[in-house]
Formats: structure tokens, C-alpha cells, sequence
């Protein structure tokens, strides 16, 4: 089991960041990888620090999360030899980062600049153009710095899409106790506590986002983060990512204009939790409070997409049991799903 060493969220935690790395034992080098955005909101900054510390720092800026991005870092990190990788950004540095460091075995620090997905904290990576459109098994980050000062100005939509990827816990755990009770899957009650108590803690505190903003993202990122360390414990993504994941996974391979991550994952979680017999009204009724999209019409999404995807879902991973094993949708009863629950 691989745990984060340090957790810094907070108002200016950016400022730490020198601290922090030369208490993990990096005084020597470090290598950054950010995107051309990043490195104007956070990255500069954490460059001045760890120079301003006596760290020799190189950067790298990547604008995707493909093979090719990934095996540019690796040979730069073979090349400069850093002691440390940090990933700053939202998603796709934080993941060529994470992937990177860990082929080349090196520590990786995680520095988001928004709350958008739980992958700021977990051990796993989306990578596209494999063959698998699901996330990768990688390293955990070292530290996570997460300064609410910096991702107050993301995007209320990264924001969002964070709580609805904290939300979609809900029916990730039960499909994971569905699958321990019917397959004999290996289930960890702690890591699956730790991802529903997330879920419900965001549920809880939903209209924080709104009443105060620094508080509300606070939380969220407690809760993200939290769903990270729920899949190291769990050594899989299998707490934090189910049925409504591989909905948001078959989104992406069929829609020409995929949303967020986090967007579909919520509406795909309205539509679990009620083949799972949840309360799926709650589960919408807090997207919309956070601001998430619950509609294929919000999502941008055409329904005939949405239909799609549903009865397609289950073919994106057939090793991960699920509710879509038990109740397989037709193009009709998938139709049917999305009415009841006004998606389409
Ligand atoms: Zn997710």
C-alpha cells in the first residue's frame, strides 16, 4: 500500500511547496511538468520557490496525456535525472507526471490547479489512445499541495465535475459490494467506507460551494483526495470507479464532443443509483446544486448518445462486475432508464 507522505490544502499552501520538498529529502533537483496555462497560475511560482531554495529546476510543458507525451518526459528524465517529478496542472500534466516518475522510479509530487477528478491524488492515470480507455495503474504522489487560493479561480466548471466525480462513490461502492457478494471479489470495507464517506460528506456539504466558495473547495479536495488514498488502499481503482464510470468511459469513445470526466461519471450516477435502487433523486438534486450538468442536454450530449452509451458500458471492462452485469440494458430498457431518470 502506497500512502501520500504529505497533504497540504489550504489558502496559499503554494508557499510551502519549498518546504515540503526538502522535508521529503529533495534538495538537489527537481523537474517540473506543467502545461503553457499552469506554469502562468501556479508553475512559475513553484519554480522561483524551489530555486529560491537551492534545488536545480527544469521544466517541461506538455499539452496532452499521450505516448508520445510520456515518453518525451521519461527520456528527460533519464537525461536531467531529477530527484523528484512535480506534476502541476489539472489532469493530463498531473498524469504524464505521475506515469513518468513511476516508469523511471522516481517520486512524483501532485500540485492541482483545479478539483476536477480524483485522479489528483490517486495512483491511477487516464491514458489516451490505448486500447483500454480506462485508468492505468501508476504510483501514488508523495505529497499533495493543493492551495485553494489557486483553484478558487479555475473554472467553476472543473469544480463542478470534481463533486460530481466525488458524488458517483455512491454507486462505485455498491457496484464493488455487488461484485465481492456475487463474483467473490476481494473487498475492502475500510478503502469502500473511506470512498462512500467522501460521497456523502460532498452530499453533506454541497451548499458550501456556494455560501463559501474556500470552505466548499476545502472539502471537495479533502474528498478528492480521499478518494485517492481509498485506491491505494484498495491497490485498484475499484472503490471510486463503477458502472457510472464505465457510462462515462463509453461516452467517450462514442460522443464527438466527450464533457468532463467528472460530468458524465454524475450523470451516469443518477442512472446507477436507480438500477441500484438508491435514492437517485438526491444524487441529482446534489449535481444540480454543485452546478453539474444532469441532463444529456446540459452535457451537450445527443441522446441517442446517451442510449449508446448505456448499453455499451458494460463491454468497456467486462472483468469489472457490476450492476450493468445484472441488469443488462437493451437499446429499449436503456431508453427507458434515461427517461425516468431525465436525462433524455
Ligand atoms: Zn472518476
Amino acid at each position: 500500500m502506497q500512502l501520500p507522505r504529505e497533504v497540504v490544502v489550504g489558502n496559499n499552501t503554494l508557499d510551502q511547496i519549498g518546504a515540503i520538498t526538502k522535508r521529503l529529502g529533495f534538495s538537489d533537483s527537481a523537474m517540473i511538468v506543467m502545461g503553457p496555462k499552469t506554469m502562468e497560475v501556479a508553475g512559475r511560482k513553484v519554480m522561483d520557490i524551489l530555486k529560491a531554495e537551492g534545488l536545480k529546476v527544469d521544466h517541461l510543458v506538455v499539452t496532452s496525456c499521450n505516448i508520445k507525451d510520456i515518453v518525451f518526459v521519461e527520456d528527460k528524465i533519464d537525461e536531467l535525472k531529477p530527484q523528484v517529478v512535480l506534476g502541476i496542472g489539472g489532469g493530463t500534466k498531473i498524469d504524464v507526471a505521475k506515469i513518468s516518475a513511476s516508469h523511471k522510479d522516481r517520486p512524483f509530487i501532485s500540485v492541482p490547479t483545479t478539483a476536477s477528478h480524483d485522479g489528483i491524488a490517486s495512483p491511477l492515470v487516464s491514458l489516451k489512445g490505448l486500447d483500454k480507455p480506462y485508468s492505468l495503474m501508476a504510483q501514488s504522489p508523495m505529497a499533495i499541495v493543493a492551495d485553494t487560493n489557486v483553484i478558487i479561480n479555475s473554472s467553476p466548471r472543473f469544480t463542478a465535475s470534481g463533486c460530481a466525480d466525488v458524488i458517483s462513490k455512491l454507486t462505485s461502492v455498491r457496484d464493488w459490494k455487488l461484485a465481492h457478494e456475487v463474483m467473490d471479489e476481494y473487498y475492502g470495507e475500510y478503502a469502500a467506507n473511506l470512498a462512500l464517506m467522501s460521497a456523502r460528506l460532498m452530499i453533506k456539504n454541497a451548499q458550501l460551494l456556494t455560501t463559501d466558495m474556500e470552505q466548499g473547495l476545502r472539502v471537495l479536495l479533502e474528498a478528492l483526495i480521499s478518494c485517492g488514498v481509498a485506491m491505494s488502499i484498495a491497490g485498484s481503482s475499484r472503490p471510486c470507479s463503477g458502472s457510472e464510470h464505465l457510462f462515462g468511459h463509453a461516452l467517450d469513445q462514442i460522443a464527438p464532443k466527450p464533457a468532463m470526466h467528472g460530468e458524465q461519471c454524475g450523470v451516469g450516477t443518477i442512472m446507477m443509483a436507480r438500477l441500484h435502487n438508491i435514492n437517485w433523486r438526491q444524487v441529482r438534486d446534489t449535481l444540480k446544486r454543485v452546478g453539474a450538468p444532469t441532463t444529456a442536454q446540459e452535457l451537450g450530449i445527443e441522446k441517442e448518445h446517451i442510449v449508446e452509451a448505456l448499453v455499451r458500458a458494460q463491454e468497456i471492462r467486462p472483468d469489472r462486475y457490476t450492476i450493468l452485469d445484472e441488469r443488462t440494458l437493451t437499446p429499449e430498457t436503456a431508453k427507458t432508464l434515461a427517461k425516468t431518470t431525465g436525462v433524455i
